[in-house]
């Protein structure tokens, strides 16, 4: 049965540096939520899938006195596991003190024997390397069973080396992390960018719905194929039609259509 039921939950129960927090939670089909941190400066959104045994929160969020299972154990009491879209310090908040951190095989940085991650802060944006200790790590790229749910995960560098996104076929929905959004999107390869939005555009078609993981989440599905398109302009250095707008260090900002984004050409 499909329920838009809308819970609107702003708990400003935690008093931080930054002021208040809130959280906007809304279910968006049976057992999967979206969680907005509605005050956070990156408006990231997470995603909580419940299964027949696991809830998986699909990202960690940006504010790291962030307590999102505060929000969660008013939804479940089921034991709850995390995995980071990719390892930008808006999504892995807190992971350090995290058990149950699930990890695509695409996301290992370094293997070793303790099942310690390392994330440089040149790579997460941080202002600190931060170690983690995962527990789980989920292989392949065609379906995978999580308690009676399934879902595929598609590594989707390009945003950044270690970016992935979940596809859930049944019920045709797409959670591309910082692939695609509502917003300013930040191209680190162009090439493998390029391949990413290729191979989500190829396992899906237009029925699909996307959310995104900032600001309004639901991503109009036009804006995966204008961005195929405008990158590919780019590739070809074929910059008719487009708005260029030079930035600092050869970093420029592009805008086609509806699409924004900054990449260093
Ligand atoms: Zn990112
Ligand atoms: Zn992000």
């Amino acid at each position: 049965m499909k329920r838009f039921l809308v819970i609107f939950l702003i708990i400003g129960f935690q008093s931080c540096n930054s002021g208040k927090w809130g959280f906007k939670v809304k279910e968006i089909n049976y057992n999967t939520y979206q969680i907005s941190e509605i005050k956070s400066k990156q408006n990231n959104v997470l995603y909580l899938f419940l299964t027949s045994n696991e809830a998986l929160l699909f990202d960690l969020g940006s504010n790291p006195k962030f307590k999102v299972e505060k929000i969660i154990r008013t939804l479940t009491d089921l034991p709850l596991s995390y995995l980071p879209s990719h390892f930008h310090f808006d999504h892995i908040a807190n992971i350090s003190n995290k058990t149950r951190i699930l990890l695509h095989e695409s996301q290992l940085i370094n293997k070793n024997k303790d099942s310690i991650i390392t994330i440089h802060k040149n790579l997460s944006f941080g202002e600190r390397d931060i170690k983690f200790k995962y527990s789980r790590i989920l292989k392949g790229d065609s379906c995978i069973q999580i308690g009676d749910r399934n879902l595929q995960i598609i590594p989707t560098s390009g945003h950044s080396p270690y970016s992935i996104c979940i596809i859930d076929h049944k019920h045709k929905q797409i959670f591309s992390g910082d692939l695609v959004y509502n917003d300013l999107l930040l191209i680190d390869n162009l090439k493998e960018y390029i391949n990413s939005v290729e191979k989500i555009i190829k396992l899906t078609d237009k029925s699909y719905k996307i959310y995104g993981a900032h600001k309004s989440s639901q991503v109009k599905y036009q804006k995966l194929l204008d961005l195929k398109c405008l990158l590919n302009k780019i590739l070809k250095k074929d910059y008719q039609e487009l708005e260029i707008e030079n930035t600092i260090n050869k970093t420029r900002i592009i805008k086609h259509k509806e699409i924004e984004i900054l990449i260093k050409i």
